[in-house]
């Protein structure tokens, strides 16, 4: 997610972004644009941009930098004339602001109410809004990211349902596996769990499944975003307000979703190569480079243990931060060999893979799946 300065072009963003991953990327990668405002520069902008080989930008309704429903769709528009993709966070700013202030107002500080105050509504409002505004934008493709409510999801198969097509969603391992209860865990230890949107109420994450299965969530990947509880974390502990929003997972999804998805028998292995592989690949502009075993595409393989029994522990995985939110997990289940374009990039959880091995990836225009 190429983040700038307020006010900066899409280019100076990704030109930073160029230089953070320059020589020190493990494996290819690539960067979403990230709108922060929208007025003519940054929409004559994005041509450039997708023939360079970003055809995906994301865009948020809420935070400092929300984008305005006649902003979103003048950019779902022009995404679409261009062969590239919307990627939204949707949540509602307004009624997330009021309970904020409400709760802080009462002294209802806890981690607790990071949850309270970003309600399943919020969640709901800004998808369907979203899907409205798609609708009008001539049916322009449409990616949410990170769904994590059954009330969203509804509202997607809604709109598919009158017809409108070209409409993807997104959800993480956290939505499917965590819940609300984590915000309880004694010692401020739901402060690790404060990422947006919130984990939700238990019966959410059955519907997930269910989308996936049905085919109405297309991809399931991570919103990784790490800050340490031991430090950045603790900003939150009299306030939640003040907690970083964001939790790691990159290194957990792809085991996660095996044991939980296709050990537990809830999706098929082909599904799980299709969410976790194919289909981003596909709607990114990647394929048939990434995302499928053929000639000519990139030799990236995991090869799997079905059988292997793990426990996930911050101490066994490699994300830079002190804790994992799934310490204590049990897996059934887990990639022994990674190979990327060939090479073999880590061995029985041991990474003996190169810096800079990594390249930018030039991407394609999207195929709508
Ligand atoms: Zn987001």
């Amino acid at each position: 997610m190429a983040f700038g300065p307020k006010g900066c072009s899409l280019k100076h963003q990704i030109e930073v972004y160029h230089n953070l991953a320059q020589g020190k990327a493990v494996i290819d990668y690539s960067f979403h644009g990230v709108i922060q405002h929208v007025n003519k520069d940054i929409l004559n902008e994005l041509e450039e941009i997708i023939n360079y080989g970003i055809p995906s930008f994301k865009f948020y309704l809420t935070y400092g930098y929300k984008v305005e429903n006649d902003e979103a769709l003048a950019v779902l528009k022009k995404l679409k004339e261009l062969g590239g993709i919307t990627t939204v966070h949707c949540e509602n700013h307004e009624i997330i602001n009021y309970l904020r202030e409400d709760y802080l107002a009462k002294g209802l500080v806890a981690p607790i109410y990071h949850s309270k105050s970003r309600p399943e509504e919020a969640e709901g409002e800004a998808v369907n809004r979203m899907i409205n505004v798609a609708a009008v934008a001539e049916n322009a493709p449409l990616y949410i990211v990170h769904l994590s409510t059954a009330l969203g999801l509804q509202y997607i198969k809604s709109a598919k349902e009158r017809g409108q097509d070209n409409i993807f969603a997104e959800t993480c391992p956290q939505y499917l596996v965590l819940d609300e209860e984590q915000y309880k865990l004694p010692n401020n230890g739901g402060l690790k769990f404060i990422m947006s949107p919130p984990l939700r109420e238990k019966n959410n994450k059955e519907a997930l499944w269910k989308g996936i299965k049905d085919g109405d969530i297309q991809v399931i990947a991570t919103d990784h975003c790490p800050f340490n509880f031991n430090k950045e974390k603790q900003l939150g502990k009299d306030d939640f307000t003040k907690c970083p929003n964001g939790a790691p997972g990159v290194e957990t999804r792809i085991g996660i979703i095996f044991s939980e998805g296709v050990s537990k028998k809830r999706i098929s292995l082909n599904k799980f190569v299709e969410i976790t592989s194919t289909n981003p690949a596909k709607l990114f502009g990647l394929y048939p480079k990434k995302g499928t075993i053929a000639v000519g595409s990139d030799g990236d393989l995991v090869i799997f243990d079905p059988y292997k029994k793990v426990t996930i522990t911050k101490d066994m995985l490699h994300e830079n931060v002190d804790y994992t939110p799934y310490e204590g997990i049990k897996l059934v289940g887990y990639p022994e060999i990674i190979m990327a374009r060939g090479e073999i990039i880590a061995r029985n959880n041991e990474f003996i893979g190169q810096k800079g091995y990594g390249k930018f990836i030039k991407r394609n225009k999207i195929e709508l799946i």
